[in-house]
């Protein structure tokens, strides 16, 4: 038996939330965004499963990410890289057929005065401030992009986790109007929050990611998302304290009764957060055993005293998952889910079901 940490993938349950937050935006093509190794649960894997439930069009942050992206995917899905390539990045990306997202003007007359004329897509900014073409140097785009029009302009959401805001309405409005010149592009604005909004925000292709994974904002009372993956850490001891005795390094958190502690092999060395120290929980067939003590780095001490016979080493502890909704483990720790999830290291073996 293995004494580390694993996560079961759930493809099945990632398709499904595909599947169920296409449905918030008929008449719009899904697409799936899967950059950061597909939020921490395996770029190859995920995508073929989602290219074999039908989807078409993915996104990824990296460059290397599309190059991988296209050996796990095979010709045909469309493959767009969010941040653009380099000059050094040209040959490949052309020979892998990635599609680069053009973020600033400078980057555009780069990526025109090449040889050969590829694809590109262009991001203009309508309000985060971040990446993307601003509007007012919209009509400069139009121009430069006379010869070699775009075949994708996207724009994105900045508060789309609160559906009421008004700058939401404000970004759509007027990335439809910034977009509207180039006709035979296809557009995109959604990314889970806004997929959620439904109706115009659909456009022509949407780019979800974590609701895939079963995280991000609270959906909308019609949609029920899935786990995308469950993480479990073995126990390695069970022990018995007593009233006064304390956990971990610093000695910060002391019983006051009689506990049954277990001590499971997941830390911060795999990427879970030590910010959840004495907040964060894991759970033993429904039983909840908070952290007690520091997370340390390879090592977590859970109370288990509610759990009984359940408690034993080589039992796996869920620390996300159905019984451990990972926006609720992450909030504990002071984040959100797409940092728990991304940031999980390589020693978690990824187990895909
Ligand atoms: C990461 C990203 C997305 C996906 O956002 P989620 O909130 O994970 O759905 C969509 N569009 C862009 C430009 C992104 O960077």
């Amino acid at each position: 038996m293995s004494l580390s940490p694993r996560a079961r993938i759930h493809l099945d349950h990632i398709t499904a939330n595909w599947r169920t937050i296409a449905a918030c935006t008929p008449g719009s093509e899904p697409g799936a965004v899967v950059k950061a190794n597909a939020y921490g649960h395996g770029a190859g894997r995920v995508a073929r499963a989602l290219r074999d439930a039908g989807c078409r069009t993915f996104f990824v942050a990296y460059v290397e990410e599309g190059l991988a992206l296209r050996e796990a995917v095979g010709a045909d899905p469309d493959i767009f890289v969010f941040n653009g390539a380099g000059r050094d990045d040209r040959a490949a990306v052309g020979a892998a057929r990635l599609v680069p997202v053009i973020n600033s003007l400078p980057a555009l007359s780069e990526w025109l005065a090449g040889e050969e004329q590829a694809p590109y897509a262009v991001h203009i900014d309508t309000g985060m401030n971040r990446l993307g073409i601003r509007p007012d140097d919209v009509p400069a785009l139009v121009e430069a992009a006379r010869r070699a029009p775009p075949v994708h302009v996207m724009s994105h959401l900045v508060d789309s986790d609160q559906p009421d805001h008004p700058l939401n309405a404000r970004q759509c409005e007027q990335f439809a109007r910034l977009s509207a010149p180039f006709e035979g592009a296809r557009k995109s604005l959604a990314n889970t929050g806004g997929c959620y909004l439904g109706g115009a925000y659909g456009m022509d292709v949407t780019r979800p990611g974590i609701g895939l994974y079963g995280g991000g904002p609270v959906p909308p009372a019609h949609v029920t998302l899935l786990p995308g993956m469950t993480l479990e850490a073995p126990i390695l001891t069970v022990q018995h304290v007593q009233a006064g005795e304390a956990a971990g390094y610093g000695a910060e958190w002391t019983f006051d009764t009689p506990r049954r502690l277990a001590t499971v092999a997941l830390g911060y060395g795999d990427g879970f957060p030590r910010s959840a120290s004495n907040r964060g929980y894991a759970s033993l067939g429904g039983h909840r055993c908070p952290i007690v003590g520091r997370v340390s780095m390879d090592l977590i001490t859970i109370d288990v005293t509610t759990a009984g016979p359940l408690a034993k080493p080589g039992a796996f502890a869920q620390f996300i998952g159905p019984e451990v909704p990972l926006e609720d483990q992450a909030k504990r720790a002071g984040t959100v889910g797409y940092e728990l999830v991304t940031g999980l290291g390589h020693r978690v073996r990824r187990i895909y079901e």
